[in-house]
């Protein structure tokens, strides 16, 4: 569908603001490129903009009032007719499949609202809104048994995020993708072996397979392929799908067996879940020769949440400490290079000094790379809300600076155990922050990412053409946050 401008010959312009995780970044992504093809290019700036879309997130208050307060700062752009524009205004996301007809009631100035699954439909709500209807709204639940779906790419690019399953089954008491996101789907193996097999045709040499709960894909889809492994486990029994349906392990292998994908160098994966997290998948980190898969990046990040056993039963995790202990020590005596890193929630209802302890001291015990840590909000509609919020805001915030000097002295350690070595890196881009000295000032600050997940920014002469090409470095020096390198 090309979406018609009002006047001939101008270009039709979109700019979309993106709030939370990495599911809704490949979202945008899909947006963008989607909206390409019906022949809207993306902009930089909103004011520059004839559609303009918020892609929210609900995995916090504090980031539904961002993207609220995003929409508010739009309204001027529609009452003063900006470059002589009057944008056509979207929200998406979480934000728009939660708070459904209430943004228009918030923001009578917004034209459209959908969700995560009527993303596909974008063209056809803007051209609704070109056409003069109000307060277009799309935020049914695909209601299809199974999930199927292509990865669109709006830029050429070395990296490409690709969804294997959607929606959420664990319905931990404080959050609310499960309401946002729907029930658990998957793609097929085949499926995404041929997605990505025609993404690495195009040059992608880094995937990361997204889902909400990637450990537990493949529930529903019948393993006809006979693939193995077909039970998993972990330390409490038997978990994850049907003997008789996919799984993630299989996924990981058949991607390392698939003569299509030989130029694919890493993939990654995000987000886990510790229940599901296998020893079937544990083993996919072990050498080639041990029957591990080579392509699997040395990373793995997997929320816990607390150190508290009591407050993980509140937060209704279904998982003990002792057993995710266990599992992160198993993984590392396979993979001792792997990097850690996990999210961590800190304040939540009746959590005391003790229970916050217990957290500090998982970090010390697990040494971790990197954490992602947050004070708890409640969010309206889920089980967590109910409870009584009883540490003070103050008292939230003196802990999430605690856990977050706490960590970012045992990153300090753990990085400065990377100098002088080498290591390969796949350059991003040019650093945002040209911050290393320069020897001259003809070099350039750019950055990459190694297998482990670390940030290394280097110095080098060239200016352009580094984006997508696998480096080797030699690690010179390092700051909590990163390392620093130079070329080998
Ligand atoms: S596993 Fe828990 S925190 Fe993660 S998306 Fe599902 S319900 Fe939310």
């Amino acid at each position: 569908m090309e979406l018609a401008s009002k006047r001939q010959n101008e270009k039709q312009t979109v700019y979309i603001k993106t709030f939370g995780c990495q599911m809704n970044e490949a979202d945008s992504e899909r947006m963008y490129a989607l909206l390409g093809e019906a022949g809207l290019e993306p902009t930089h700036t909103a004011e520059q903009a004839n559609v303009i879309i918020i892609n929210g997130c609900t995995v916090r208050a504090k980031a539904i009032h961002k993207a609220v307060s995003a929409l508010g700062e739009l309204q001027f752009l529609k009452k003063y007719n900006h470059n002589n524009k009057t944008p056509i205004i979207g929200m998406g996301g979480c934000v728009g499949q939660f708070e459904k007809q209430m943004l228009f009631k918030q923001a009578p100035w917004l034209d459209f609202v959908f969700g995560p699954d009527a993303i596909d439909q974008l063209p056809e709500m803007i051209f609704r809104v070109q056409n003069g209807e109000k307060h277009v709204i799309n935020t049914d639940f695909d209601v299809l048994e199974n999930y199927s779906t292509e990865t669109k790419l709006s830029a050429p690019t070395s990296k490409a995020f690709v969804n294997i399953m959607k929606g959420c089954d664990k319905y931990c008491t404080y959050c609310i993708v499960p309401y946002t996101r729907g029930k658990e789907k998957s793609r097929t193996i085949d499926e995404i072996l041929s997605d990505v097999a025609r993404l690495v045709s195009l040059g992608i040499k880094e995937v990361t397979f997204l889902g909400q709960n990637v450990n537990s894909f493949g529930k529903g889809n019948k393993n006809l392929k006979n693939r193995e492994p077909k039970k998993l486990h972990n330390i409490i029994g038997r978990v994850g799908p049907d003997e008789d349906e996919e799984n993630f392990p299989q996924l990981l292998k058949a991607i390392d067996q698939d003569e299509r994908l030989k130029n694919l160098r890493r993939v990654r994966f995000t987000s886990s879940h510790p229940l599901d997290f296998s020893d079937e998948l544990i083993n996919c980190y072990a050498s080639p020769e041990q029957g591990g898969v080579s392509k699997l990046a040395q990373h793995l990040h997997l929320p816990v949440q607390s150190g508290s056993n009591r407050i993980l039963e509140k937060m209704g995790r279904h998982h003990k400490i002792e057993a995710y202990i266990s599992q992160m020590d198993r993984l590392r005596a396979l993979m001792p290079k792997v990097g850690l890193s996990t999210d961590i929630i800190v304040g939540f209802p009746t959590e005391t000094q003790t229970d916050f302890e217990q957290t500090l001291q998982l970090l010390d015990r697990i040494q971790y790379d990197n954490i992602f840590a947050f004070a708890y909000s409640p969010r309206i509609g889920t089980r967590a809300a109910k409870l009584n919020d009883d540490i003070s805001l103050q008292e939230k915030n003196r802990r999430l600076q605690l856990v977050l000097k706490h960590q970012l002295k045992i990153s300090e350690k753990r990085n400065t155990m990377f100098i002088d070595k080498t290591m390969e890196i796949l350059v991003d881009n040019i650093a945002k922050n040209q911050i290393l000295k320069k020897d001259d000032k003809n070099s350039t600050v750019w950055m990459g990412r190694t297998s482990c997940n670390h940030v290394v920014n280097f110095l080098s002469h060239t200016s352009s053409g580094l984006e997508g090409q696998f480096l080797k470095v030699k690690i010179t020096g390092s700051t909590p946050l990163s390392l620093i390198g130079g070329r080998v």
